[in-house]
């Protein structure tokens, strides 16, 4: 229950209200609602689909159709002895919990009956004040009364109990983000019933747990005072572990149990079942809104309309004491992929047991064993038998549902049932493999495949790993729980963590174990470290979802909050200290480690390869050096986009060149200037070209305002004026003369080749000489010349002009040279995309300026919006940034419309990106549906863009196929 703990102040008011409605209700008596024949007419029904051979589809369709029909109408769904009233793809009513109880339950896998009440009712009873509509009562109970029937028990009945558990459930999965109340249904009398079915022990550490989980999730009681108990009563009875407590000293836990919520409340535990029912109902649907599981849904973009249904569920008993024990296991490993059954378990226990980490859980199998579990004997080995039938279970789920799956099951006296399976959370490195393996498999296509992975979460494979070459001081080791290296300052705290973060400062969380109150902490936070706790645990589970680095339940640390001090071994570590964590191995170390990106292998290339053959655009990257063309090669590159020449005039030895040409006074000074420029940049020409070579390569003419280069400092200053044989007096008064208001709108990209021709004549001369050199190397160089910032055609037509007479002269003077560059433009002012097809006269090809444009189209300066943009995001003005995906519906026009007007008077204009949106997989689809021949965007994004090409195109097939049958 750990996730639970510092659980207190989560949900005061709306348990108060809970408890209210439930007093409220328990004075009526809920109508008797008419029997049904529905489960003879079930078993029927199943015995003829059973006769009719191939009818078994067809019988499914027949109850999924009815199902749909009835939906409408029906707030409770059964589900038990192979018939349910729900199935699998009705996740927005049940949950995915209720939906996937269902499916399991018709495919015939031995599920404990109950019933869902569906998501609409939590609308419902939140609108309502929190109050169960009296119709959904009565469904209740009839569900309820099936139940019995079914398992010839009996709610509240003292000698044959039948307990149940109430279990939230939305349609997204919010792993212990809201609340479940297990053995629901024992009260002073059931609990001797039900130790007639066992013994004590079990009993009376059923109706503790009960009474606990009750308290906590209804009656809003702390935690801690039942756990302070608890661990009063082990110690006087000397044992470590609450399965090791005695029937006699679990009965002492109760009455004491009994007595807090007497003290707290001021009244006793509520002793009649159906009140106990109703309180609990009605507590779980108003966990959909605690503090944690808002701040959850904020995080993951899951609207607050949804609601969660809620489960009411036969209870099992993996607390029975020999033969029985519970588990949670993931049919292939979520952090690798590998195809390993994998899971955790632990004897004589309950459900929650398993995540809380109390008691270091088992193997159930010899893959699943980690370093802490060495010793520990598996399921396997234990119970050869159950764990044989958990195996034919967990591959008949996999095949059904198609996917890797999270599965709960509990073990009763030597009996298998299974209490929740969803497609099971993973690192991307998994989601890769196991998508690429399944379609091998012929589980899935491979179009499947490629559609699995989200494109974005492909940056976590590129994500750095330790440095192995270099010294690092490793300090403790705990478990690897999810892959990737993180270094940062060290947090205590969750609010630490915000806050370290919101300056900039990358953080490691450090916590004795993480409950769903860190997840903001832990989103904002590069890696986690916890001190206990297994590979299910919260902070394993939910690190791997967000693809952060994590290392779990590593013993070492002993955390002292208060002084906001770990000491690790001989090592005191302070709050900010600097930290690096490795999730792929568990090691801890001291410092900053250095750390590098990993070599990407096996699966990955090959979903990238069928990616490759599905897609249409071309990728292609922004690349200014040869190491970052080569990077960009080895990731897929199919050439550069934007090689933008300024930054190479930053390099130093080059700025002062660069300064002397643009403060030149006279074209003589500027062109000796140049003439020292020339080689330099034909050199880092020839240096790209070699490195894409038989690749096309993108150069953009000089862009930036010219302020951009000028000299700030005095001794600059001082240089510029030695080089250029003039007084500082001069170069200052020049500096004035070049100031503007609005560089980003002043003298820049083409407006520079206007008024400086020679400067533009310097640059493509560079390019078309580096491009002869290399090509009499056997270097297949195919330059294209890209002229930024044009408003207007005759801007094109003279740079156009200029740039071909410079061709020629080279061409003249390297005869036999076949070397013919392109010569294009960016299209990123707005009058530029109005009047495209004008444009479109002088130039081989457009490359879309995205960020210009948005920057243009919208009047939103990139500078300054980070003052007020996030806000307009928070308040839904707009639903994401302009800058990082495209804006589809204004700037995104401007593109559609220029693409259609460019290609109306050059049908065979060649149309690319090479903005920051070149990157992003939403605006990669947006530029593919409007009919651009490529994208264009850093190294790191390449992979990105390849994938989410593909799917673009995946999805406008199907799109076309679809209009083609209507
Ligand atoms: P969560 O969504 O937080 O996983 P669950 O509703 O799945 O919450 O329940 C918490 C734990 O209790 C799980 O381990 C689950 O398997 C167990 N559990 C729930 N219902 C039952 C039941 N009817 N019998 C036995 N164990 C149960
Ligand atoms: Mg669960
Ligand atoms: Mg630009």
């Amino acid at each position: 229950m750990s996730a639970r703990k510092s659980a207190a102040v989560r949900k005061k008011k709306a348990s108060a209200v809970a408890r209210k409605s439930a007093k409220r209700v328990v004075k009526k008596t809920p109508k008797k609602a008419a029997k049904t024949s529905k489960t003879a007419t079930k078993k029927a029904k199943r015995k003829a689909s059973r006769k009719a051979a191939p009818g078994k589809n067809r019988f499914n369709a027949l109850a999924r159709s009815r199902a749909r029909e009835t939906a409408t109408q029906r707030r409770v769904f059964f589900f038990g002895d192979g018939q349910a009233d729900g199935h699998a793809d009705m996740k927005e009513l049940l949950g995915g919990k209720g939906a996937n109880l269902a499916e399991m339950t018709s495919i015939g896998i031995p599920v404990p009956p109950g019933f869902t009440i569906s998501t609409e009712v939590c609308a419902e009873f939140n609108q309502r004040g929190q109050k169960l509509p009296v119709e959904v009562k009565a469904d209740v109970l009839t569900a309820l009364a099936n139940v019995e029937r079914l398992m010839d028990l009996r709610f509240g009945d003292p000698d044959k109990p039948l307990l149940v558990s109430i279990r939230s459930g939305s349609r997204a999965s919010m792993p212990g983000m809201m609340d479940t109340v297990l053995n629901l249904g024992l009260n002073d009398e059931t609990v001797r019933g039900l130790a007639l079915m066992a013994d004590d022990r079990f009993a009376f550490d059923s109706y503790r747990r009960f009474i606990q989980m009750y308290g906590d999730v209804v009656l809003d009681i702390p935690h801690d005072r039942f756990e302070h108990r608890l661990d009063a009563e082990k110690e006087a009875s000397r044992v470590r572990l609450d399965s090791e407590l005695s029937g006699r000293a679990l009965r002492r836990i109760v009455a004491s149990y009994l007595e807090i919520v007497e003290e707290v409340t001021h009244e006793p535990f509520p002793q009649n079942p159906r009140d106990q029912l109703w309180g609990a109902i009605g507590a779980v649907f108003s966990s959909w809104k605690n503090q944690r599981a808002v701040a959850y849904r904020r995080i993951n973009g899951i609207p607050d309309e949804w609601g969660t249904a809620v489960n009411v569920q036969t209870m099992v008993f993996g607390n029975m004491g020999d033969g029985c024990a519970t588990g949670v296991a993931f049919t292939r490993d979520p952090a690798t992929g590998e195809r390993n059954f994998y899971g955790e378990y632990l004897n004589n226990a309950q459900g929650e047991d398993v995540v809380a980490g109390i008691r270091t859980p088992q193997p159930i199998n010899e893959s699943s064993r980690v370093a802490d579990t060495r010793d520990l004997p598996t399921l396997e080995g234990e119970m050869p038998k159950v764990y044989k039938e958990l195996v034919r279970i967990y591959k008949r789920l996999e095949k059904h549902y198609r996917d890797m799956q999270d599965i709960e099951f509990t073990i009763q006296k030597g009996r298998l049932w299974m209490l929740q399976t969803r497609s099971g959370k993973r690192t991307t490195a998994a989601a890769v493999r196991i998508a690429v393996e399944m379609a091998r498999e012929r589980l899935i296509t491979r179009e499947e495949a490629v559609l699995r992975i989200d494109a974005n979460s492909l940056d976590q494979l590129l994500h750095p790993t330790i440095d192995r070459s270099q010294e690092r001081e490793v300090i403790a080791r705990g478990l690897p729980a999810s892959p990737g290296a993180a270094v940062g300052e060290v947090a205590f705290s969750a609010e630490q963590a915000e806050q370290r973060a919101k300056g900039g400062a990358k953080v490691i969380l450090v916590r004795t174990e993480t409950s769903p109150e860190d997840i903001v902490g832990m989103h904002a936070s590069e890696g986690i470290l916890t001190a206990k706790g297994g590979m299910t645990s919260h902070a394993a589970v939910v690190a791997r979802g967000m693809g952060k680095s994590c290392v779990a339940g590593c013993g070492a640390l002993a955390i002292d909050y208060e002084r906001g001090v770990m000491q690790i071994g001989e090592h005191l570590i302070r709050e900010g200290d600097p930290l690096t964590i490795d999730g792929s191995t568990g090691e801890v170390m001291l410092g900053f480690a250095t750390t590098v990106i990993p070599e990407l292998g096996g699966a990955f290339t090959e979903l990238m390869k069928w990616t490759d053959r599905l897609r249409t655009l071309e990728v292609r990257t922004n690349a200014d050096t040869p190491q970052d063309a080569i990077v960009a090669r080895r990731f897929g590159a199919e050439g550069i986009g934007l090689c933008r020449t300024e930054h190479m005039f930053f390099e130093p030895g080059r700025i002062l060149a660069v300064r002397e040409m643009i403060l030149a006074s006279d074209s003589h000074s500027r062109e000796s200037a140049l003439a020292k420029l020339l080689p330099m940049q034909r050199g880092d020409f020839e240096g790209i070209f070699r490195a894409m070579d038989g690749l096309p390569v993108t150069i953009r003419l000089l862009d930036p305002p010219l302020h951009e280069f000028l000299p700030q400092s005095d001794e600059d200053i001082r240089a510029v004026a030695e080089a250029l044989g003039t007084s500082i007096g001069d170069v200052r008064h020049k500096l004035e003369s070049l100031h503007e208001f609005n560089p980003m709108l002043g003298h820049r990209g083409c407006r520079l080749g206007i008024t400086y021709p020679e400067i533009y004549a310097m640059q493509v001369r560079a390019i078309t000489e580096a491009a002869c050199r290399v090509a009499t190397e056997g270097v297949k160089v195919k330059p294209e010349i890209m002229i930024p910032f044009v408003s207007h055609a005759r801007e094109l037509a003279k740079l156009r002009a200029l740039a071909e007479e410079v061709i020629a002269d080279v061409r003249r003077e390297s005869p036999g040279s076949r070397i013919r560059p392109t010569i294009g433009t960016m299209i990123e002012v707005p009058r530029a995309a109005l009047t495209a097809d004008e444009i479109a006269r002088h130039a081989d090809f457009f490359s879309f300026g995205t960020n210009d444009l948005t920057q243009m189209g919208y009047a939103l300066s990139r500078d300054d919006a980070g003052s007020f943009l996030p806000q307009y995001v928070d308040d839904g003005l707009i639903d994401v940034d302009p800058f990082v995906s495209i804006d589809e519906d204004g700037v995104g026009q401007l593109v559609r419309l220029a693409v259609e007007r460019g290609r109306s008077t050059r049908p065979d204009l060649k149309l690319g990106i090479c903005g920051e949106h070149g990157g992003d997989p939403v605006s990669v689809r947006f530029f593919a549906e409007i009919g651009l021949d490529y994208v264009s965007c850093s190294p790191y994004r390449i992979p990105l863009a390849r994938l989410a090409a593909a799917q673009a195109a995946i999805s406008m097939r199907k799109k076309a196929s679809l209009e083609d049958a209507e």
